[in-house]
């Protein structure tokens, strides 16, 4: 059953065997996957449980009902906009649904490092196995790739470089374009399609607009949570509820999850809870082609470049780091992101359907942190370091050589004062351009590694079966647990986690 938690209309009291905490990528496996194995189990989910029907392609409707703070979630100085979705299914709702494993030399570097002896690699291989044939990962054909993909698939052929198409979790994909905003058409194979169902037909309930406000802790173990319901519209506190239960996991992601643990008090002797945070940040170069691209139509990034990526070298400092692809382009999105003020910033505008974007992310080393604040929010702090900084500009590099090689006739840098590069220019000082704080905009979408696994509970909080060191009955569902940015999209190594884990809670 779902059961919405701002229709209570009073404080409420429940037991249950397991309470997980969030319902994305890892919540939501996690509570399948523990469901399945016949444990009680109850899911509160701070955002609105929406249904395809509810995915109305409207910015302004959709980014509020989808994201966390409307999409207006940013670090502490907002140097970097953080994207995370909520409502049940989480960021899986409105992700781009690509779909890629953890090269397997980073893999074999945290057991190095970080012993993780309950998740050695081939343990890896089966879960990965597993998590695709119930998503059914599927490569994106080349013939349904859009023209925004096809241009960078040209600029990668023109310039000789590494290239390749990506795989997806879609099935009865329309191509609308609309994958950021919600499925309309249910063809995102995602934890609310997939793991729902599995999860409520196994018995497991789910209370949507219910906020958990801090762990229940005392005599070393977890008790429950204590949380809060929340007016779906104004996001305003209506009644507390408090879950006693036997086991709890934390799947609010790698912000949230952290945010929980500190403001709970949770005891943690390695003190790296909410230090460690990674995000994987980028820019983006926008490209200006003579025939219109109409970058808003087609499946978003189904082709990669992955020429400045070498993640096959994970200890050689010299290795790059920037993963690039096109960025996706509604107008309200794009008209953030384009640099300039009134005239300018609508000529710029008036090209619109002419415009390719490419993003360069990087997988980095910079260690952000997490805090709680208010009541129920997070604080983020992080600014990437001198050498993740300088792998930013070597990708932005990158953007703007693979644009022209396709055909750009410019390319716009969104920098304070805008760049505006011609096919004829110097490239080369772009690689080693300064990435200031309020000079150019830097997002990311991949937060994790804040509550991060290991062996040693001197070193790491959590144990790699997500077990928490420091308090029993305690488990860890997220992308939180990984030791390290992972330079690869997140999601399906996050459902492998939710698999792992909730299997391992519910023995
Ligand atoms: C725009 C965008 C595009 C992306 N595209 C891709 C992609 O193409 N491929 C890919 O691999 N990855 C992609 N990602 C990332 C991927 O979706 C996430 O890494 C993954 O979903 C993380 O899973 P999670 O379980 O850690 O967190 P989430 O899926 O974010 O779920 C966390 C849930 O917890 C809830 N929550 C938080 N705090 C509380 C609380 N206190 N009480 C109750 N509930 C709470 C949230 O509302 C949310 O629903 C994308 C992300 C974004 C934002
Ligand atoms: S492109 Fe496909 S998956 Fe994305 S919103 Fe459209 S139909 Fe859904």
């Amino acid at each position: 059953m779902i059961f919405d938690a701002s229709t209570f209309g009073s404080d409420v009291t429940l037991d249950t065997d397991l309470v997980v905490v969030g319902s994305g990528a890892g919540g939501m496996t996690a509570a399948m996957a523990a469901a399945e194995k016949g444990v009680a189990t109850l899911v509160l989910e701070g955002g609105e449980y929406l249904l395809p029907a509810d995915m109305s392609q409207r910015e302004e409707e959709m980014f509020t009902r989808l994201f966390q703070e409307s999409g207006a979630r940013t670090t502490k100085d907002r140097a970097v906009t953080i994207l995370q979705g909520r409502g049940v299914g989480g960021s899986t709702l409105h992700n781009i649904n690509l779909c890629k494993r953890i090269p397997v030399e980073i893999r074999a570097r945290w057991a190095r490092a970080h012993g993780l002896s309950k998740l050695p690699p081939a343990a890896w291989d089966a879960l990965y196995d597993e998590v695709e044939r119930l998503l059914a990962v599927t490569l994106i054909a080349p013939e349904a790739r859009s023209a925004h993909n096809r241009m960078l698939e040209r600029g990668v052929a023109a310039l000789g470089w590494q290239g390749g198409g990506l795989s997806h979790n879609r099935t009865g994909c329309m191509s609308s374009g609309f994958c950021e905003l919600g499925c309309r058409y249910n063809a995102k194979n995602n934890a609310m399609k997939v793991m729902l169902p599995r999860a409520v037909a196994a018995g497991a309930q789910v209370v949507c607009n219910c906020v958990a406000l801090r762990v229940l802790h005392h005599g070393g173990a977890a008790r429950g949570v204590e949380a809060v319901a929340l007016d779906p519209l104004t996001r305003k506190p209506l009644h507390r509820m408090v879950v006693n239960a036997e086991r709890v996991c934390l799947s609010a992601s790698a912000t949230g999850t952290a945010a929980l643990l500190l403001r709970s008090g949770v005891p943690d002797r390695s003190g790296v809870t909410g230090t460690t945070l990674r995000v994987h940040p980028g820019l983006i170069a926008a490209g200006d082609f003579e025939q219109p691209l109409r970058a808003w139509e087609g499946i978003p990034q189904s082709y990669e470049c992955t020429e400045l990526l070498q993640l096959e070298r994970p200890d050689d400092e010299r290795a790059h780091r920037a993963w690039i692809v096109p960025a996706f382009a509604h107008p309200m999105g794009t008209a953030t992101m384009v640099p300039g003020h009134g005239g300018a910033h609508r000529r710029l505008m008036e090209r619109y359907p002419h415009l390719g974007v490419l993003t360069a992310m990087i997988h980095d080393q910079t260690a952000g942190s997490v805090r709680p604040t208010g009541e129920h929010g997070v604080s983020i702090d992080y600014w990437p370091n001198e050498r993740d900084r300088a792998e930013l500009s070597h990708g932005l590099w990158g953007c703007a050589k693979l644009l022209f090689a396709a055909g750009a006739t410019r390319v716009v840098v969104p920098t304070r004062v805008p760049l505006v590069l011609s096919p004829k220019d110097d490239l080369e000082p772009l690689k080693t351009m300064a990435v200031e704080q309020g000079e150019i905009d830097l997002s990311a979408m991949h937060p994790m590694s804040s509550v991060p696994m290991g062996d040693d509970p001197a070193r790491a909080p959590v144990g790699s079966d997500g077990k928490h060191h420091h308090l029993d009955n305690l488990w860890v569902a997220d992308g939180s647990l990984f030791p390290s940015s992972i330079g690869v999209p997140p999601q399906i190594s996050v459902y492998a986690m939710g698999l792992h884990v909730g299997r391992a809670l519910a023995t």
